[in-house]
């Protein structure tokens, strides 16, 4: 694994330097295709985090908060091109570290490279206003960074996440501390090395792995934060907003979903079913907008159920450096998880399953993808986040009742409705509960330019695209009595 980096995994990266933690530990750091340890990642501690954020609001009060807006665009659209021209490694290295599927992998680094190329363009593209006033008076608002902000990303679709936030925030001028996953730090800090060679200020970034309630938690915590992205479960969402509001600084929280793909019976169902299958199996299931639950109208109900089940039966599960359709899950308590979720499964109807591959090593976290249809619409696998790749088919007869069962768990993060009638496309995008809603698609993973976030459990606040630039901002209103 280390032949492959071109950057120390070990270390932390503060205010232009790479070095070891302070509490000098380390963290084992495992291959999810084989259980195998590959190396080991910092352990950063309370008194790392600490050193990051002052050396954040030292390249704030020094040359990064000088810059130029375009000189800011200029720096991410370098880290952009640098991206593209490790695009492999980057795969490589995140298929060992999170066990995704190579292809899948190497889409997440175009994803960082886009993201850096969009923040990028549109860093100096951001502006206040001038507002009609009283007789005498000028008045204007500006578009000011926040300051440090934090943000603390899940392992899952690590090069994504941090693309959508951290190119964000430093488009807007932040100076940002980033904590990334205990089970996934490696494209976090090859990113850090990227940006750093793409001319990045010192402290402008600084990376600091570490576990969550110690780490996380003590960047959550820090009074010298002015803004915290976090992305990741609802249970740790709460303690993150708790520990925000301690300080009242703005936070987003993107948490999971439940999402739905709603199919009428006039539905094309050629174009549909990939997505109606891939949505949810894509990264073993572990991503926060999988379509975990489809409804499908009683008149196609059959004939969708016995198709989506063709496909799962053909899914092979295996190693991520085979490039196969499902991955590994990322750890052997992952597995777990869903297997209890399977075996509460045990009273519903089982379509299909995929075949986990020979040769697939012991020691990897493989679960065969599961397909159940019948399922009544307050069972546990109908409401809760799997978060593997275990897909519910519920039936339904009209518009009413699949706008009922659609807006009927806590979560509102993506729903997407297949049909060819113009006018129910309209009502159903208007009256789903989410905060994105495709109709004849399912793309929540690609979709840069696309503002993306959650209502309800799923989290508030908007990342990726223009909104995201709104988000890592905060305007000042300046009224001038000039007479
Ligand atoms: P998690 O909440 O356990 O961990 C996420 C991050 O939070 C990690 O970096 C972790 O170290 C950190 N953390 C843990 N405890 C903390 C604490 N007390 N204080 C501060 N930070 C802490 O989530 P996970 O298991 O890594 O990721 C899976 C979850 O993330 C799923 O629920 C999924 O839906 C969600 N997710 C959401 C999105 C989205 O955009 N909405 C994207 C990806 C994942």
């Amino acid at each position: 694994m280390r032949e492959t980096l071109w950057y120390d995994a070990t270390q932390i990266h503060i205010g232009g330097v790479w070095k070891a933690p302070a509490g000098g530990q380390q963290l084992p750091m495992e291959n999810p295709s084989n259980g195998a340890e590959i190396g080991s990642i910092a352990r950063g501690t309370a008194a790392d985090i600490d050193a990051a954020v002052v050396a954040a609001q030292a390249a704030l009060d020094g040359a990064w908060g000088r810059m130029t807006a375009l000189e800011r665009g200029r720096i991410l659209t370098r880290i952009g091109q640098l991206v593209q021209t490790r695009l492999d490694d980057l795969a490589l290295i995140e298929a060992m570290d999170v066990g995704k599927p190579l292809t899948q992998a190497r889409n997440d680094a175009v994803a960082l490279a886009r993201y850096m190329e969009f923040y990028g363009g549109a860093a100096d593209k951001v502006h206040g206003e001038t507002i009609p006033y009283l007789d005498g008076y000028t008045v204007y608002t500006l578009r000011e960074p926040h300051g440090v902000t934090g943000h603390i990303v899940p392992w899952n679709y690590p090069m994504q996440i941090i693309g959508r936030s951290v190119g964000a925030a430093l488009a807007m001028g932040n100076a940002c501390v980033l904590k990334p996953a205990e089970e996934a730090c490696l494209t976090a800090l090859a990113f850090m090395a990227l940006a750093e060679e793409a001319g990045l200020p010192p402290g402008a970034l600084n990376v600091v792995p570490g576990l969550g309630e110690e780490a996380g938690a003590a960047l959550t915590a820090h009074p010298g934060v002015h803004h915290i992205s976090f992305t990741g479960s609802v249970g740790v969402g709460k303690l993150v907003q708790a520990a925000a509001a301690q300080n009242v600084v703005p936070v987003t929280l993107e948490l999971g979903g439940k999402s739905p793909q709603i199919v009428f019976d006039d539905a094309d169902l050629d174009e549909a079913l990939p997505f109606l299958v891939g949505a949810c199996i894509q990264n073993a299931g572990q991503t926060c907008s999988a379509s975990s639950r489809v409804l499908v109208q009683r008149g196609v109900y059959d004939e969708v159920v016995a198709r989506m089940g063709e496909r799962y039966g053909a899914l092979q599960v295996g190693p991520a450096r085979e490039d196969l359709n499902v991955g590994p899950l990322i750890s052997a308590r992952q597995k777990e998880i869903v297997e209890g979720f399977l075996a509460d499964g045990d009273d519903l109807r089982l379509v299909a399953q995929g075949q986990i591959v020979d040769g697939a090593p012991e020691g990897g976290h493989y679960v065969r993808p599961t397909l159940f249809a019948d399922v009544p619409t307050d069972h546990r696998l109908a409401q809760d986040e799997i978060f593997g790749p275990v897909q519910v088919v519920i039936p339904f007869e009209g518009e009413a009742e699949a706008l009922r069962i659609a807006n009927g768990t806590d979560f509102g993060l993506v729903a997407s409705v297949w049909t060819r009638d113009g006018a129910r496309q309209m009502r159903m995008a208007k009256a789903i509960r989410t905060g994105q809603v495709f109709i004849n698609n399912y793309g929540a993973g690609g979709g840069v330019e696309l503002p993306f976030g959650g209502i309800g459990k799923s989290g508030h606040g908007r990342e990726k695209g223009f909104e995201a630039l709104y988000g890592f901002s905060t305007l000042k209103t300046v009224a001038a009595k000039h007479g």
